[in-house]
């Protein structure tokens, strides 16, 4: 889509930090991190909520989560831990409508979050 950020920085559009990508993901460090780790990670196609997928999605959320895992170990996050967090809608918070998985870790985490 033209006008979504994530797809931007997914076409090489918008710069960002990127971290990784294979041909379904991308995983770029947030512009405004909220932890010493924050790396987002999103599906090359646009979704715009994970409350637009179904089962046929399975494919691509798989990929995207198990990318989120493969980054995480990368960072070094196995063994102190980390958080994989998606929000939805206004009262989960999601502000980029293009479906993402935020990886964050380097702290302890609280619960529940805020
Ligand atoms: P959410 O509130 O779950 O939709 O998260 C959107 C996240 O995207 C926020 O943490 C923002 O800081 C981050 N963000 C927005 N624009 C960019 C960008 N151009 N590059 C990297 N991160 C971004």
């Amino acid at each position: 889509m033209a006008d979504c950020v994530f797809c931007g920085i997914a076409d090489g559009r918008i710069p960002a930090k990127i971290v990784c990508e294979d041909e379904n993901t991308i995983a770029f460090r947030d512009l405004s991190p909220q932890a010493p780790t924050h790396i987002l990670v999103i599906p090359r196609c646009h979704i715009a909520s994970v409350a637009d997928t179904d089962r046929s999605d399975t494919g691509v959320l798989g990929a995207v989560l198990a990318t989120a895992v493969e980054v995480a170990a990368a960072e070094g996050l196995d063994q102190p831990g980390y958080r994989l967090v998606i929000n939805h809608g206004a009262d989960g918070g999601q502000s980029v409508g293009h479906l993402h998985v935020h990886l964050l870790g380097g702290r302890p985490m609280t619960w529940p979050p805020g």
